[in-house]
């Protein structure tokens, strides 16, 4: 970006140059000028800084604004005609006297939820004492730059807990190495461990291959009965061993377009979860109905421990959790519903949540419906070559 700002500063630089020369020529008598030369923007340059992305803005000699762009005012660098951030003005003032480019980050704002930052270049602009100052918004890249170093901060953190757990049970099953009976129940604590790991690697793997802009590998029509019967099969053994009754009902032969394994992920999840933050002996039910004309929507009721209000929102973060100690009891990785809304948003779709505490949650998967059309049926598409 640099980069190509400095180009810009360069062409435009250059244009202002070449105008500055034509300014003289003026002087000389060869041209009649029609303002005073330091109040003018030279022409030819209002039109190159229309078409540069960043935001742009042109001071004189006095400090005088000659020209900002919208996007300068509504970030609030200009006012009038005056520049209103000091350390653009100084900037300017610097630049002006020695003609050198300067380069600098600024924040703009004061409020930490609204500041805005910026890569700034400034430049002379010809030889009258016009300055050039280009801002490029960096906030967006900040933020995602930010985003960034938490998950990574998060997915270390939370692969050091099975690690150091791991290390910790080997050990000990060394010192114990004579007694039988502790060795067998360390080592099953480390296959605990072991399968915590391995569940939290295999879902860092799918999330990053739902949450990015590429479309989906696998894009054809995917019946739904298949990807219900499918997920139900996967939670069955635990919900057994919980005595969670799952109930499916009829798919009516609906069906969607996009990746089966990934939808059967996402709802397994769903499924997973249900059991997970249910009590024994209640009943899960995973249903599908056709919503309207266009989309169909696959719900998943408990009747669990619910979702306190205020976290509804907060549940779909990677790594969120309500109760990280429950969460951990029950193996979760934090991560099942944060690959359901990347799942549903790469159908074209969403996931919505019905929860009330002690009562218990509807989570609803609502995807694109695939039309009846009987050559789509006959003629799946082909899977797109990965
Ligand atoms: P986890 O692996 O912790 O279950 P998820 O991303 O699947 O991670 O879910 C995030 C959090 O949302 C869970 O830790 C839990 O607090 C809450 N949650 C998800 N599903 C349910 C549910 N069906 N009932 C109650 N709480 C739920």
């Amino acid at each position: 970006m640099v980069a190509g700002l400095a180009g810009l500063v360069g062409l435009v630089g250059g244009l202002a140059t070449g105008l500055a020369i034509r300014f003289s020529e003026a002087a000389q008598g060869q041209e009649p000028l029609q303002e005073p030369v330091q109040a003018a923007l030279p022409p030819g340059v209002a039109s190159v800084l229309s078409v540069l992305p960043s935001s742009a803005v042109v001071v004189d000699g006095e400090d005088r604004v000659l020209r900002a762009s919208s996007a300068a005012r509504a970030f609030g660098m200009v006012s009038g005609d005056r520049l209103i951030v000091e350390e653009l003005l100084a900037l300017a003032r610097l630049v002006r006297r020695d003609g050198e480019i300067r380069e600098t980050e600024i924040q703009v704002g004061q409020d930490r939820h609204d500041s805005r930052w910026f890569a700034v270049r400034v430049a002379p602009l010809g030889t009258h004492g016009l300055v050039l100052v280009l801002a490029e918004d960096l906030t967006e890249l900040r933020r995602v730059e930010s985003i960034r170093r938490d998950f990574a901060a998060n997915v270390s953190h939370e692969l050091k807990t099975p690690v150091g757990a791991l290390l910790l049970l080997a050990e000990t099953i060394e010192g114990a190495a004579d007694d039988e009976e502790a060795v067998r129940r360390f080592s099953g604590r480390m296959q605990l461990e072991a399968a915590r790991l391995s569940s939290l690697v295999q879902d860092l793997i799918t999330l990053s291959h739902v949450q990015g802009d590429e479309p989906l590998a696998r894009d054809r029509p995917v019946a739904l009965d298949e990807v219900v019967a499918d997920a139900v099969d996967r939670c069955r053994m635990r919900a057994e061993s919980r005595s969670i009754e799952l109930a499916a009902g009829p798919t009516e032969g609906i069906r969607v377009r996009g990746d089966e394994e990934l939808l059967v992920t996402a709802l397994r999840n769903l499924v997973d979860n249900a059991v997970a933050y249910s009590p024994e002996g209640t009943r899960v039910a995973i249903s599908v109905r056709r919503s309207d004309d266009e989309f169909v929507e696959l719900s998943v009721t408990d009747q669990g421990i619910g979702i306190p209000e205020r976290e509804l929102e907060r549940i779909f973060e990677r790594f969120y959790r309500v109760d990280p100690a429950r969460s951990r009891q029950t193996g979760g990785t934090g991560l099942g519903l944060a690959i359901v809304k990347h799942v549903a948003t790469k159908h074209g779709g969403e996931v919505i949540v019905w929860s009330r505490e002690g009562s218990g949650s509807t989570f609803t998967l609502r995807l694109p419906l695939l039309p009846e059309d009987p050559r789509v049926t006959e003629n799946p598409v082909q899977e797109a070559v990965q």
